[in-house]
């Protein structure tokens, strides 16, 4: 293959995220990164707003990351879980129970975030199996969800803006409250919890767990909810006895301005996954952590053995990134920097508000959200190139043009970001 055609073999042969093989949208083809830069096959250089879907915290092509990584590779990049074990899946356990609430305290490492959803389904399932309790199968979560593609996940993603309409005669059917509409406690309105309250109590004799992402809604549409919520959530779980899974693969590692999105509702989950920027950007892996409770529960019942284990479990090179990642985290001065992006994004992007396509500007933590009142079609190939004319990286979706970049971006290349976004809404309101 001739270096001119490599896009042209890709548009034929390759399929990215919801794309269409019939009719692929624009791409770029990167050859490096480092920092938050990525640079181009053509040498042009692009300031990440993505951090590469949440997970690139520290930058890319991180020194103590590619050691951590070559140091492993020498030792060995991978071997079977089933029956041995190894130093970086023991330390990364450890560093995980130390960084959480303290009662949980059981981890199960997985290949991807949607597979420790399907994980932490199957812990809430089994779980009341074991008390012989089988008719709790059922799951409760909350409309504008997002967990994943593969099916377990995809049943308790939005039903409107998820996968559901396809593939409705094989997904569980699952219970939907109404999205939160508190944006902070002193506007909470026992309102906003009532009809969950009402599916909790009609439902609990079928409810294995309620499924939630605690305060950020991600891919499902970046929107952010109360704490106050999560509190009303957790006290009614505990009183129809039912487990509450949080999904904190976009948020834990500090996103939301706290190590975990749910210590700022000062609850603690029964189980909780996270994935995404757990080895920094580096490979894919993620964990499911459970209390004392869930996993005694499920081995109380005859072989007691929970139902998964996947070839590639605790990789011990994804491990081992994934330890100094959660290093270089715990060693630096992370709330500042999540501080400090959470400022510089309120001041530079809330004079947007004034935009007419605009319908709200949402920033929390070194989350930034501009959503607009229309909806403008991705596939719009004008954009993507837009986008990389202003040497940034950000990929607009639905009505949203958010960024999330890695911690460590300077002001300087923040302002850029903040500056493109303005004018992708700018472009955008002259053709929607
Ligand atoms: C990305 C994401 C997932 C799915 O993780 P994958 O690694 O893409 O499988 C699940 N839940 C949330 C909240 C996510 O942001």
């Amino acid at each position: 293959m001739t270096e001119s055609n490599t896009l042209k073999f890709d548009a034929e042969h390759i399929w990215h995220p919801y794309s269409s093989a019939a009719n692929p949208s624009c791409i770029h083809e990167v050859v490096s990164a480092k920092g938050v830069r990525l640079t181009l096959k053509d040498g042009r250089e692009l300031i990440d707003g993505m951090a590469s879907w949440w997970s690139t915290i520290h930058g890319y092509n991180h020194p103590r990351l590619n050691q951590a990584a070559k140091d492993q590779i020498d030792q060995m990049s991978h071997v079977m879980f089933g029956g041995l074990t190894h130093r970086p899946a023991i330390d990364l356990a450890s560093q995980l129970i130390d960084m959480t609430a303290e009662p949980l305290q059981h981890v199960f490492f997985a290949d991807s975030g949607s597979i420790s959803v399907e994980v932490a389904i199957k812990m809430a399932i089994q779980y009341f199996f074991a008390q012989g309790q089988e008719n709790k199968q059922r799951l409760l979560t909350i409309r504008g969800g997002y967990h994943g593609d593969s099916f377990g996940a995809m049943a308790v993603c939005d039903p409107v803006n998820g996968m559901h309409t396809m593939f409705e005669q094989v997904l569980p059917k699952h219970l939907f409250a109404p999205m939160p509409t508190c944006e902070n406690d002193e506007d909470w309105q026992d309102s906003d919890i009532a009809e969950f309250r009402e599916l909790i109590k009609n439902n609990h004799q079928q409810l294995a767990a309620v499924i939630l992402e605690p305060l950020v809604q991600g891919a499902g549409g970046m929107r952010f909810y109360c704490p106050e919520y999560l509190r009303q959530v957790r006290a009614l779980c505990d009183q129809y006895d039912v487990l509450l899974i949080l999904d904190e693969i976009a948020t834990a590692f500090g996103r939301a301005g706290t190590l975990f999105a749910y210590e700022q509702a000062d609850i603690v989950p029964d189980i909780l996954c996270v994935g995404k920027a757990i080895t920094g950007g580096y490979m894919s892996l993620a964990a499911t952590l459970c209390t004392e409770k869930v996993s005694q529960g499920i081995a109380a019942d005859g072989s007691g053995v929970l139902m998964h284990g996947p070839t590639f479990m605790a990789n011990p090179l994804a491990c081992s990134v994934a330890n100094e990642s959660l290093t270089m985290l715990l060693e630096s001065d992370w709330q500042t920097q999540v501080q400090n992006i959470e400022n510089q994004l309120f001041e530079e992007l809330m004079p947007l508000q004034t935009n007419e396509l605009v319908k709200q500007v949402r920033v929390k933590g070194a989350i930034g959200v501009i959503e607009l009142n229309k909806t403008f079609d991705e596939q719009m190939d004008w954009l993507p190139t837009f986008i990389v004319d202003q040497g940034v990286w950000i990929r607009p979706f639905r009505n949203l043009v958010y960024i999330m970049p890695p911690y460590i971006i300077s002001k300087g290349d923040l302002t850029t970001l903040t500056t493109a976004m303005g004018k992708v809404v700018q472009k955008l309101s002259t053709v929607l």
